[in-house]
């Protein structure tokens, strides 16, 4: 079985963010196959985990992904502070006589945004809403590459690495089979510390909030990799809760144009045509003209203007979700009108220092957490959603009562879709089939036979 075959099999996506098929992004030839180790956002650590502690796996499965994409450049990018990491990466590299070169970026937020990071490696800018191929390049997280690592081995996407941290017993790095419920994670780790409390499932800058009556429906997917628990009183939280009406008042009342959000953009500094202040001034105005707004779909939604540039406080960045998904509805797409953007020249001093970003997001209880590494979870059942990526949901092939191994396919992408096979992460029976789950109930594999 070719390479791309076994990828497809194991139902790899992108571990790092929406879920792109990863058999789909990599059928392709470039220059530069990146891997991408930045794990920009604050507080996380299972990227390093896994870089620490599978760097032969990392460096062998990026060896086979270089050749397959025909790559003359394959480089692993990650922070300079990462002095563990680099080191097993380096002795890898050396043991398997490889080629691979390290790229040891600043410590800054975005760094891990793909497009920030092609830059970065590259010096060259990808084109507005476009995508690192534009510029002969492709990047995979190293939790995908370790996922490849693991097709290789005949393997399929089984667990994930997650880090559990903030107002819980024992913050922890814990291996979690996909579809083991959120709460049975938290528990694992000493439980929450406050009764009232929510989650933030991913970084504190993108990730999903959730609140603790959410929970009970949520279960670890393909593409999570940290849960932040947090007082559902906590100024990340209180920050969602304006309204989109009242974040348009306060713009009309406050902003006083004073360029910054811009001035921070990640993406204006690489030379995309976004203005946040501009948005905000024709909010201002009442000015909601289309062509005025159609610069918000090429928003990242990073948050730095917002959550780290505005000194007046306000909201561009979810004024510009808003407007985006407006903008989507109508089937209004972003068009560029040149080929070439240049970053500016002032880009380097304009770096947001992670450690500042803590403060400001007012985390800085947390910086030293010391994490326990090396739990397994093995939760009495899982609900595997049928859908964790881009595209098409996977069809069921297993019914109700079916006993099912570790590894099995209970889930298939049909012929022609993009999408991704599932498997099951435990041994069991399937007790239901729901709501596009598949709910698998744990059983001792002897009992099963
Ligand atoms: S940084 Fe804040 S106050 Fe300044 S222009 Fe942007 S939104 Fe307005
Ligand atoms: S969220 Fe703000 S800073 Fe980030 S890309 Fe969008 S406008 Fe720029």
């Amino acid at each position: 079985m070719s390479l791309i075959d076994k990828i497809h099999e194991a139902g790899v996506v992108g571990a790092g963010g929406a879920g792109f098929p990863t058999d789909k992004k990599l059928n392709c030839k470039v220059e530069y196959f990146i891997i991408n180790g930045l794990e920009c956002e604050p507080l996380l650590q299972s990227d390093k985990y896994i870089m620490r502690n599978k760097s032969d796996e990392i460096v062998k499965a990026a060896e086979e992904i270089g050749k397959l994409v025909e790559a003359s450049n394959i480089v692993i990018g990650l922070k300079k502070e990462y002095e563990k990491e680099i080191e097993a990466l380096k002795k890898s590299i050396d043991k398997l006589n490889s080629n691979i070169t390290l790229y040891l970026s600043d410590v800054f937020y975005p760094a891990g945004d793909e497009q920030i990071l092609v830059y970065e490696v590259t010096g060259r800018t990808i084109p507005p809403a476009g995508i690192p191929l534009n510029v002969g390049a492709v990047v995979s997280n190293v939790s995908t590459v370790f996922n490849i690592y693991e097709a290789m081995e005949d393997k399929p996407v089984m667990y994930k690495y997650v880090t559990v941290i903030g107002e819980v017993g024992t913050p922890s790095i814990i291996k979690v089979p996909i579809g083991t419920p959120v709460l049975e994670c938290i528990e694992s780790c000493g439980g929450a510390k406050l009764d009232d409390y929510a989650v933030i499932m991913g970084g504190p800058m993108m990730g999903k909030r959730v609140l603790k009556k959410d929970l009970e429906s949520r279960f670890i997917t393909k593409t999570d990799g940290a849960i932040i628990v947090l007082s559902s009183e906590h100024y990340l939280f209180n920050r969602e809760k304006i309204t989109i009406e009242h974040m348009k008042k306060q713009a009309k009342s406050a902003c006083i144009q004073c360029h910054y959000c811009t001035d921070m953009c990640p993406r204006n500094l690489i030379g995309h045509p976004m203005h946040p202040h501009k948005i905000m001034r024709n909010v201002a105005f009442g000015v909601e003209d289309e062509e005025a707004l159609k610069e918000t779909l090429i928003c990242c939604e990073c948050g730095v203007c917002e959550m780290y540039a505005c000194p007046m406080g306000l909201s561009p960045k979810r004024i510009n979700v808003y407007f985006k998904n407006e903008l989507r509805k109508k089937g209004i797409k972003w068009v560029n009108d040149k080929k070439r953007f240049e970053a500016s020249l002032v880009r380097d001093y304009r770096k947001v220092p992670t450690k500042r970003l803590i403060r400001r997001l007012h985390l800085n209880d947390y910086i030293g957490q010391v994490l326990k590494e090396g739990e397994e979870i093995i939760p009495s059942k899982v609900e595997i959603p049928l859908k964790q990526n881009i595209g098409a949901p996977a069809e069921a092939v297993v019914s109700l009562g079916d006993k099912v191994f570790k590894g099995q396919k209970i889930g298939e992408i049909k012929e022609g879709n993009m999408g991704a096979n599932i498997h099951a992460s435990i041994d069991g029976v399937v007790s239901d089939i729901k709501d596009g789950r598949i709910v698998i109930k744990l059983m001792k594999p002897e009992v099963i036979v």
